[in-house]
């Protein structure tokens, strides 16, 4: 397994990843969330073998990768533009490495196939790169670093050059051939969503430090803070009177914060909460309200598709507790 001890990272005595630590089970996948320049790809690299730490200690399997070079330590990585070589076909591409180890070509043939098959690539073996969607280039990218059997693959953002749509259902993708691979992975990104489709364990960085670590919907259902929150996609953070209303209207224990889902809040007849209309904007799935609550504040609803208020009208809403997550104080 792969362990981080207290990993400090610098540049020119900047330092851009601080006291990092973290561990990595095999066959688990990893994310690292955080907001742009936050160290992501430092870290990464420095499990790579790409810079050196100044401080700490990363060991995989108890023993000290510190001197092991990047090719010596059997592990992929694959970046945001999977940065394929665009003369040689799929095939080619994902058994690269497999040539440069001088692997049977009859070996090379049979693994190439059995990749292309594993990323949902069946009859692209001899399309060249230029013909292929940006997500059919990731798929090639992540064949071809599975190719030589990593005993971990490192992930920089590999969806985010993607637009929305795409993105979405390859994240469903890229976890199931990780899964199905076998493989541990250590992926990096600013995308929440991303994050959590993908991976088992979640581990969320601001300036340099983790400041949460722990299991998927641990971690989604208990942020560490206010900001880590927002992060993670809630909406809202109310505090005091406005958290104890809500968290009473939800019909849960009183907490020094409360972070908000968009969605916490539904227009529904003889909910606990009534508030007045502020705006309202339809979507294809539902009507966005916000809506100003006394003793609350303004707070984001939702509406079914058949009920549109309008601004000023009165609207009943009920809470559900599932989408709040309590806070500590500060
Ligand atoms: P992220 O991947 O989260 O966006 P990075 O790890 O790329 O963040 O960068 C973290 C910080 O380190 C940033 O402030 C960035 O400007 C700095 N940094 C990254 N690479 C270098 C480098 N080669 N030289 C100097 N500073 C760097
Ligand atoms: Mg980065």
């Amino acid at each position: 397994m792969l362990e981080l001890e207290n990993v400090t990272v610098r540049y020119d005595g900047v330092p851009a990843v601080v006291e990092v630590s973290l561990d990595l089970p095999d066959g688990e996948v990893l994310a690292v969330l955080g907001p742009s320049g936050c160290g992501k790809s430092t870290l990464l690299r420095a499990v790579a073998g790409l810079e050196t730490p100044s401080d700490g200690a990363i060991r995989w399997d108890g023993r000290d990768l510190a001197g092991v070079p990047t090719h010596k330590r059997g592990f992929a990585l694959m970046f945001q533009d999977g940065q394929l070589f665009n003369h040689l076909t799929v095939a080619r591409n994902v058994g690269y490495a497999l040539r440069i180890r001088r692997t049977r070509s009859s070996r090379v043939a049979e693994r190439v196939a059995e990749l292309l098959a594993l990323v949902g690539l069946e009859g692209y073996a001899e399309r060249l790169p230029a013909t292929l969607s940006g997500g059919e280039r990731q798929r090639v990218a992540l064949a071809r670093s599975l190719a030589v059997d990593p005993r971990l693959i490192l992930l920089d953002e590999p969806l985010s050059a993607l637009d929305a749509g795409l993105r979405e259902r390859l994240a469903g993708d890229l976890r199931e051939i990780l899964r199905s691979a076998g493989t541990t992975a250590l992926m990096v990104t600013h995308d929440h969503e991303e994050a959590f489709t993908v991976a088992d364990r979640l581990a969320v960085m601001r300036g340099g430090r983790v400041v949460q670590a722990g299991g998927i919907s641990e971690v989604w259902r208990a942020p560490a803070d206010p900001e880590t929150a927002l992060f993670l996609g809630y909406a809202r953070v109310l505090r005091g009177e406005a958290a104890r209303v809500l968290l009473a209207a939800a019909g849960l224990p009183v907490a020094p914060a409360v972070a908000v889902r968009r969605s916490a809040l539904v227009a529904a007849p003889d909910g606990p909460l009534t508030g007045r209309v502020v705006s309202g904007r339809a979507t294809p799935e539902q009507v966005r309200l916000v809506v100003e609550v006394p003793g609350v504040g303004q707070v984001d609803a939702v509406s079914p598709l058949g009920l549109h208020p309008g601004p000023g009208e009165q609207v009943s809403l009920t809470v559900e507790a599932a989408k709040l997550a309590t806070l500590p104080g500060a």
